[in-house]
């Protein structure tokens, strides 16, 4: 497997240096807990457009507890053996062909934090987090989604990458590991999609969900609400359904971190919910 698939696009270094990181991430355990959150992330066009959806996503950045760092769990870092970077300055990568130059021209400029990467490292040992000083940055799965809730890239962004060798109990495992990165500051932001089949995709203006996606939309809200997390584990390729909305598994793994880092006596809330264009579920929830 590469760990970069789309290096020709890779764009310039940044140029915002770090923010003192030893000094922020020293700020540990001052009793906020930073959410843990999944965001349906969708078309890379949401990062450069303005609809509910990154509405959503601006009040949320803005009502939020402000984090000292963020560790994103995009579906478009996909890896053998598990990976986090820790560069000071993540380049911003655009993993997508075909769209407008607009999209080519975002830079996402945040610092990373090679002290928190340490933090990621140390918190979860039994599965073996390698760091990354120069392979991956951030991709589109996590800078679409941050260039909304802060637009200004002044929070430390780290990737945590999917290791694809990997099952769903893994990955639901290390998120339970890295979820007491929350108490130092650090929010986890799992970012995929609950549905997510781009060969059916419809762009058309008035495009209607299929019915198994919505089908499977629901049955994901239900077994999240009812917090069966053996079910979203195990269950979620038994039904005709499942199948279709996961043709793949890169952009379902992540919810299971956004759920494993968080605890059961936590106020969940489901901040959107959008099928769009008929093939993608926007829903998008926190935890805490
Ligand atoms: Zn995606």
């Amino acid at each position: 497997m590469q760990r970069r698939t789309f290096l020709g696009l890779l764009a310039g270094g940044t140029i915002m240096s770090g923010l003192g990181l030893n000094k922020l991430f020293e700020k540990k355990d001052n009793g906020i807990k930073m959410p843990s959150l999944f965001i349906g992330h969708g078309s890379p066009m949401n990062a450069i457009e303005t609809n509910q959806f990154t509405q959503t996503l601006n009040k949320l950045g803005k009502s939020l507890p402000r984090p000292e760092a963020i560790l994103c769990i995009s579906a478009h870092w996909m890896t053998a053996g598990t990976w986090v970077t820790e560069m000071q300055n993540p380049p911003t990568i655009h993993d997508f062909y075909g769209f407008p130059q607009a999209l080519f021209d975002v830079q996402y400029p945040a610092p990373g934090g090679p002290e928190i990467a340490r933090e990621v490292v140390a918190a979860a040992p039994l599965h073996h987090i390698k760091t990354d000083s120069h392979e991956w940055g951030l991709d589109h799965g996590t800078w679409s989604v941050l260039r909304h809730m802060y637009p200004e890239a002044d929070v430390p962004v780290l990737q945590l990458s999917l290791n694809m060798n990997e099952g769903p109990e893994y990955h639901f495992q290390l998120a339970k590991e890295i979820a007491k990165l929350r108490s130092k500051g650090v929010m986890i932001i799992g970012s995929g999609n609950i549905v997510h089949n781009l060969r059916r995709l419809d762009w058309s203006k008035n495009a209607r969900a299929y019915d198994w996606a919505i089908e499977f939309d629901e049955w994901m809200k239900d077994k999240i609400l009812k917090r069966d997390f053996k079910a979203i584990q195990n269950d979620f390729l038994k039904s005709e359904a499942g199948k279709l909305s996961n043709p793949t598994l890169d952009h379902y793994y992540p919810v299971l971190y956004a759920l494993g880092a968080g605890h059961d006596d936590e106020e969940l809330k489901f901040e959107y919910e959008e099928i769009q264009n008929s093939s993608i579920s926007m829903r998008s929830f926190r935890i805490g």
